[in-house]
């Protein structure tokens, strides 16, 4: 249904930026993957998700940490239909020892990143008549947990850009929302699962539910395609007339 759309994803050649290109790719759309590396393995990544799926499929690289590098991306893809700013890190430290560097990076790749590729996409969405602007928030993006203080300020952050963006494009075919995942199965998590295994002597079913997922009352992991699919319904008629919203899939995470 997205045939003839060309997608970007920042920070796309792991986790989830990776599984929403998949689901965007499955939904016929060609689709930009990014990430600061620019390695074969990458561009080789991009070459076998779009034969898989029959479409145009690339990787370019661009630091989201550099405001010139954000909006040279959008230039280098030729503008795009549909803009996915996922793009992020993490760093835990309580406020007074956060390293000022750490904070610095974190508010470039997690928020203003964001802003840059949103300003550079606009134009031809709006000459275009259509557009999807999907920001991968975050629980956090809502909530608060100690020692995260630039992650959780820069999802706030966020979630108040997409509002912003929605306004400012409201009634003209472009909508922009923000996705707030709880806690998602993805590699890096995944390699977490023996590491607690051990520190807390239990099988991996226990210390999934009882440590990683004590926050989120499903106790269960959000996956990477429930994100992909939750952004090709973004992008799908449907979703006309969401725009300027926060859509949760947290397992209840923020019903708390
Ligand atoms: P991940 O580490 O697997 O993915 C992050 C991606 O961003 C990678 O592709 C990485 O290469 C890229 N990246 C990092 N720094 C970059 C830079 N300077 N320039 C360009 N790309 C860069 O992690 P993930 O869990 O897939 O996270 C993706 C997004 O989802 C992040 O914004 C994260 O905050 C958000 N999120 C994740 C979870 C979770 O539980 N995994 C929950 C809520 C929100």
């Amino acid at each position: 249904q997205l045939t003839g759309k060309r997608a970007i994803i920042t920070g796309s050649n792991s986790g989830i930026g990776l599984g929403v290109a998949e689901e965007l790719a499955r939904a016929g759309a060609d689709v930009v993957l990014n990430s600061f590396t620019d390695r074969p393995e990458d561009h080789a990544l991009a070459a076998e998700l779009g034969a898989r799926h029959g479409v145009q499929a690339r990787y370019i690289a661009a630091d989201m940490s550099d405001a010139e590098a954000c909006r040279a991306l959008v230039s280098k893809a030729g503008g795009c239909d549909i803009l996915v700013n996922n793009a992020g890190i993490q760093h835990v430290a309580p406020v007074e020892d956060f390293p000022i560097d750490k904070w610095n990076q974190i508010l470039a790749i997690n928020l203003s990143s964001a802003f840059h590729t949103t300003a550079a996409a606009l134009p031809g969405m709006r000459a275009a008549g259509w557009g999807r602007i999907v920001n991968i928030a975050s629980a956090h993006g809502l909530t608060a947990s100690p020692f995260k203080s630039a992650y959780i300020a820069a999802k706030h952050g966020v979630v108040g850009l997409s509002k912003t963006v929605a306004l400012e494009t409201a009634g003209q075919g472009i909508t922009c929302n923000a996705i707030c995942p709880g806690y998602v199965l993805t590699p890096l998590v995944e390699a977490q699962i023996p590491d607690q295994m051990k520190v807390h002597n239990m099988d991996r079913d226990t210390v999934i539910r009882e440590v990683m997922l004590l926050r989120q009352p499903s106790r269960q992991f959000a996956t990477v395609e429930q994100i992909g699919g939750t952004v090709v319904y973004l992008c799908s008629p449907f979703a006309d007339q969401v725009t300027g919203t926060t859509i949760s899939v947290d397992g209840g995470w923020t019903a708390m």
